[in-house]
């Protein structure tokens, strides 16, 4: 019989926010920074990821990306990332944050890293049946500019994979303020891509950041944003405007040391209504995967395996693929899950 684990760790799922460079294989990460003279601070993997603060941190995540200068190593680390995000919790969809500037100054322009992807995606899709979608992600630390620059290179080159524009990185304040970038935002609506904002993560963000990010940045949905539920009023106007959140458990006890217990923002999020997706934004470098942010976090987090179910299920809802894919992945959730909860009741 299977325990509530079990059918945790096997729901279908859809992650909607993660960041590519983040679901390199730790292994594949020493093997290409020794080849790259890339240097590490240590090559004891288990040390690596043990981060003494932020900066450790992020830089892990910067030779991460600083190994990434050759598209058949992003194809493979793409191709290796769905891989092992199967095995742990049986990921069927992904949309992946992915900084076409960090690529640029590495060498790799933007159809290069297009291509890429969709060499090491599309041999994923067609192995293991995993959908994806790819979101070209303003680095926050450039500015207003080139967000906006990095927002024509996108429109220059249309390519059905990539369907909307998000964001990485931090800005120089370490604020989150979104309105900074409403030109690149405005630009991206125009030309008809979907839209996503980083807010309302830290405690130096605030919760009017949520409200500015959907009333004025148009976004389709929020990454994080869990600030939201310190304010009633915004909690209210998020709500009546049914935009989703990305909400990642992991990484917020990562980097903001929040428990992972009922009293989390996350966890009241659900409670108050709100759609919420769930995630692992920088998987591998926070120690997580896609069955542990479900197995482990929703768990401690006291929520119960029908939310959990329908948390997974929301996840599909909200994806920014086209609509015969969304029923036909849907239709798939519906019956893998019926198909579980029969196995449960076996003897
Ligand atoms: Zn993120």
């Amino acid at each position: 019989m299977l325990s509530d684990a079990d059918i945790l760790r096997l729901l279908p799922k859809a992650e909607l926010h993660c960041h590519l460079v983040a679901t390199m294989r730790l292994t594949t990460l020493r093997e290409l920074a020794h080849r790259y003279g890339v240097r590490l601070r240590t090559d004891d993997l288990e040390e690596l990821l043990d981060y003494r603060g932020l900066p450790d941190f992020l830089d892990v995540f910067q030779v991460a990306q600083e190994v990434l200068r050759d598209p058949a190593d992003i194809a493979r680390v793409a191709y290796e990332g769905v891989v092992d995000a199967v095995r742990a919790g049986n990921l069927r969809y992904r949309e992946y944050f992915v900084n076409p500037d960090n690529f640029a100054a590495l060498g790799v322009d933007y159809p290069s890293l297009v291509d890429a992807l969709v060499d090491g995606l599309g041999r994923a899709e067609r192995e293991l049946g995993v959908g994806y979608r790819i979101i070209a992600a303003i680095n926050r630390s450039l500015g207003p500019e080139a967000a906006v620059a990095m927002v024509q290179t996108v429109i220059a080159h249309p390519h059905p994979a990539v369907v909307g524009i998000g964001q990485d990185y931090l800005t120089p304040e370490l604020d989150e303020d979104p309105l900074r970038f409403a030109a690149a935002y405005a630009l991206a609506e125009r030309h008809g891509l979907r839209r996503s904002a980083h807010v309302g993560e830290t405690m130096a963000a605030s919760p009017q950041n949520v409200r500015d990010a959907i009333e004025t940045l148009h976004v389709d949905r929020v990454d994080h944003g869990y600030r939201v539920v310190d304010d009633a009023e915004v909690l209210a106007f998020a709500r009546s405007s049914g935009v989703a959140f990305t909400c990642t458990p992991h990484s917020t006890y990562e980097l903001s040391h929040w428990e992972l217990e009922p009293g989390h923002r996350i966890a009241r999020m659900i409670r108050e209504g709100l759609l919420v997706t769930i995630a692992t934004d920088d998987a591998v470098l926070f120690k997580t995967d896609v069955g542990r942010e479900y197995t482990v976090a929703l768990t401690a987090m006291g929520v119960g395996l029908a939310d959990a179910v329908r948390l997974a299920r929301a996840g599909f809802e909200a994806a920014w693929c086209d609509d015969e894919e969304k029923r036909r992945r849907l239709a798939d959730f519906d019956g893998l899950v019926a198909a579980l909860a029969g196995a449960r009741d076996l003897p």
